[in-house]
């Protein structure tokens, strides 16, 4: 089957063509440079979001938008706090939502970024945005009946390295544990791990430094050919992360991973300085200006957006822009196995600057949420495959997810 029948028989399952599509709308008319695609003559233009809903499932926090014209998208939230983000939606965003043309990405993010700034314009805002741009960027696919990545720019690739993480809680976990599930996620098929130190949540520069311990061990246990490196979570200052960034150059390291508080950017901006292999960092920067000043003030070699934290696909492009302009690589922060992962790889698919990996989850921790799609994303030998399927590419059993949803 081709990517072209695939996507056919998507929409068929919609009980949707694109012309059906236009017969529902109220004014169907046609895009003005589209003459070589009759497809796309007779797709809508007069389009409505008509209900914006939320679902809290396991650890995700889902948002569909429903249109007029029958095509829904679904989007998701960092589920860090999912009440508050669904009370941001319901309370903040739906109804500067409701009424609205889902092309209309653009003017709707700003729309609801400065009409809620004050709230913060960090955390749950920007959560709550993606959910929702998500799901507009998932419409868009699929009356255009095209994949997500093809709207962003195109396609320079169509799979993508991934790497698992273990959390160590600042060292309290065994270090015999780390290495079975470093193992375990071998096993599953990851050619790149990540040891999460969790650093700061214990003490800043922690003394006796738990870090060399599980890397030594960690990395004695794992095949010659799997990729080990050391996220401290923003546990060091510039001193202890170069100290300890040094050692695990030494033993063959290759990437570290927010060394420094991004409260901090001097610090990181050291770590950078003083060592040879790249140091990634952003994963807390939650817009554009965010992300502008970590690259002029702490210069990390790769920056770290999350998708569905930091505004969604119509932020994170822009941030992608930024990385161009100072040649900078983008290795998405992500947390989520379904949604926000897709939203990930079709914006890795179509830049170029996608970083080395993109973080994944081991799905054990997640098959409720996973039970309620009926397609799931690829993972093949160590890389996720860019979804081929309209807008984001997968599909939910909404009524499963209804039935489960809390
Ligand atoms: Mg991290």
């Amino acid at each position: 089957m081709n990517k072209h029948t695939t996507r056919r028989n998507f929409l068929s399952t919609l009980g949707l063509t694109v012309a059906g599509t236009a017969a529902m709308a109220r004014q169907p008319s046609t895009f003005h440079n589209s003459e070589n695609d009759p497809k796309l003559h007779s797709a809508p233009t007069d389009i409505r979001i008509t209900a914006v809903k939320t679902f809290k499932l396991g650890r995700a926090i889902i948002t569909k938008l429903e249109t007029n014209i029958g095509v829904s998208g679904w989007g998701e939230s960092s589920p860090n706090s999912r009440r508050i983000v669904e009370a941001f939606i319901h309370d903040k965003l739906k109804k500067v939502v409701i009424g609205q043309d889902p092309f209309n990405v653009e003017p709707l993010w700003d729309q609801l970024f400065w009409g809620e700034h004050d709230l913060g314009p960090s955390g749950a805002l920007p959560y709550s945005i993606a959910g929702i741009d998500l799901a507009m960027w998932d419409i868009k696919g699929k009356i255009l009946d095209q994949p997500v990545y093809r709207l962003l720019g195109g396609q320079y690739r169509n799979e993508i390295l991934a790497y698992g993480g273990i959390p160590l809680r600042g060292g309290k976990i065994p270090v015999e544990e780390a290495i079975e599930r470093a193992l375990k996620l071998v096993d599953f098929g990851f050619r790149v791990i990540k040891l999460r130190m969790q650093i700061r949540e214990y003490n800043l520069d922690p003394i006796p430094d738990p870090t060399l311990k599980y890397y030594t061990a960690v990395r004695k246990a794992l095949p010659d050919d799997v990729e080990l490196f050391v996220d401290p979570n923003e546990g060091y200052t510039a001193a202890r992360a170069i100290q300890i960034g040094k050692e695990l150059q030494q033993m063959g390291m290759k990437y570290y991973e927010s060394p420094c508080p991004l409260e901090n950017h001097r610090d990181t901006a050291e770590v950078v300085r003083a060592l040879e292999i790249p140091v990634m960092a952003g994963e807390k920067c939650y817009t554009r200006w965010q992300v502008r000043d970590l690259i002029l003030e702490a210069n990390p070699d790769i920056i770290q957006p999350d998708l569905i934290k930091a505004g969604g696909i119509t932020e994170v492009k822009k941030i992608a822009a930024l990385g161009q302009t100072f040649f900078k690589t983008l290795a998405p922060h992500n947390t989520k196995p379904t949604l926000g992962t897709a939203a990930a790889l079709h914006l890795m698919a179509s830049i170029s600057n996608a970083g080395p990996f993109l973080e994944y989850v081991e799905l054990d921790t997640y098959q409720d949420v996973l039970s309620v799609f009926d397609t799931l994303i690829e993972f093949r030998e160590g890389k996720l495959q860019v979804p081929e399927t309209p807008g984001l590419g997968l599909v939910i059993n909404e009524k499963k997810l209804e039935k489960l949803a809390e």
